[in-house]
This record gives C-alpha cells, structure tokens and sequence, in this order.
C-alpha cells in the first residue's frame, strides 16, 4: 500500500526542520491546568498533542526526554494529579496533554469508571487536540488493557500513533516480532496513524523524530493563522 502524503510526516529528514522541532522542544515548558473532572478542562486555544498509556509504560520518562525537562513527571506523578489530565504549555506554541495511565491492577472499579469518562469526554469534545501519541512498552505490545482506549479513539475519530518504549530492554527477536504484530492490528483500527515509532530514552531512538513528527503540528497551526 502507498501510503497517503498526508500520514507521511513531510518535513522527518530535513535537516533544518529537525533542528526548528529541537528548538521548538527546547523552549520553555509550563504547567498550565490540571483536570480532574471536564468542569475543570482549560480553555481551548492552541494545538493539543496528547500522551496516553499503560501506567508504568514510560510516558513522564518519554515526555521528559522530549522536553528535556524533569518537571513534567514530577507534577505528573504527583499524589492527586497521577488521575488527572495534565496540561502543559510548550514555548506558547503547543500543548502537551499528559493523560492518566490506566491499567493499574488495583485500581478500584469507580476509579476506572471516572478515569473512562474524563477521558471519552476530552477526547470527544477537545476540536484543538491533533494527535493521540498511545504509548506502548516495546517488550510486551498491545494488551487487553490498552484495546478499550483503541475502541474509544477509533469511536470518536481522534488520530493516533503508536510509540513504542523502552525499545533499548527489548531482545532483537521481540523487536522483529512485536512491531509487526502491531502494525497488522492497527490496520483493524480506523482511527490508528498506520506507522509505529520505536523510542527509548536510554539511547534516545526515535526522539528527534517523534520531536518533528508533533511540531508538524505547530508548523500547520502558524501556517493557518
Ligand atoms: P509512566 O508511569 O508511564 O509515566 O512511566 P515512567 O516514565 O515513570 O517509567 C516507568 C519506569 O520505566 C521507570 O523506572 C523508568 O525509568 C523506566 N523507563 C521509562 N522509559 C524507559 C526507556 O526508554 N528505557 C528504559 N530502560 N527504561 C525506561
């Protein structure tokens, strides 16, 4: 199959662009709003990029890597905002949206139940937000509990790539394996971006690309503006 320009990301291998996406990654990262409840979702305004995934999966780790900053996994791993939805603003040019991992075997069943609504509800009514990066740790691939979000992102038509993590833990036989299970499963998906990213921040594969892949998006949103 030949894949459509507009899932290509144009700009991945243009030197300069890779260097306005570091820069763009290397600028100032705020909190701005956590949300607990869709009363409490911030104003929309500029692009959203969100971050989804198992807990435990490394997305404070991968978030961190892509901002160079400590912070966002501090606030993130907080007591009180691990099950909230957690905005950070981007040099004034996008926002990272950290959303509450899901899959702990403990969890009680009204915490899920909070944790599916908060989320159907921002990824239903978000119009700003332009991509779901949905985390997925490279030694296991998909499991039972990542496939409800799936459904839900396929449901409401909200685009979505699969990163994969900690890609540097992985034998050579699971990383000639898994991705190409996933890559089949996805194609079942509607909604899923049909190219997978494998990242690690140990030896930070697949950062810069993940870098420019999201300021694409901010790119279009000036461009537009
Ligand atoms: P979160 O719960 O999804 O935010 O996961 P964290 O970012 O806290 O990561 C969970 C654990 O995995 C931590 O011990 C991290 O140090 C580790 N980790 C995250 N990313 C990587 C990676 O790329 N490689 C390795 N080896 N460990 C990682």
């Amino acid at each position: 199959m030949v894949p459509s320009a507009e899932i290509l990301p144009p700009r991945v291998g243009d030197p300069g662009f890779a260097d306005r996406a570091r820069r763009l990654f290397a600028g100032e990262s705020r909190f701005i709003a956590g949300a607990s409840s869709p009363a409490a979702l911030p104003p929309e305004g500029l692009p959203e990029l969100a971050f989804v995934g198992r807990s435990n999966v490394g997305k404070s780790s991968l978030v961190n890597t892509l901002t160079g900053r400590r912070m966002l996994a501090r606030i993130s791993h907080t007591p009180g905002r691990t099950r909230q939805i957690n905005f950070f603003d981007l040099s004034g040019r996008l926002i990272l949206v950290d959303l509450p991992g899901y899959g702990y075997a403990e969890a009680p069943k009204s915490a899920v139940k909070n944790w599916t609504s908060l989320v159907r509800h921002y990824l239903q009514t978000r119009a700003v937000l332009r991509r779901v990066c949905l985390l997925i740790d490279s030694r296991h691939g998909i499991k039972d509990v990542d496939r409800p979000l799936m459904g839900m992102l396929d449901a409401v038509g909200v685009s979505y790539q699969v990163v994969l993590t900690k890609t540097d833990k992985a034998s050579k036989g699971e990383l000639a394996a898994i991705p190409e299970k996933i890559l089949s499963e996805l194609r079942e998906h509607v909604a899923a971006h049909p190219e997978i990213l494998l990242t690690s921040v140990v030896d930070r594969r697949g950062i810069s690309e993940l870098r420019e892949g999201l300021a694409e998006f901010a790119l279009q949103f000036e461009q537009t503006r």
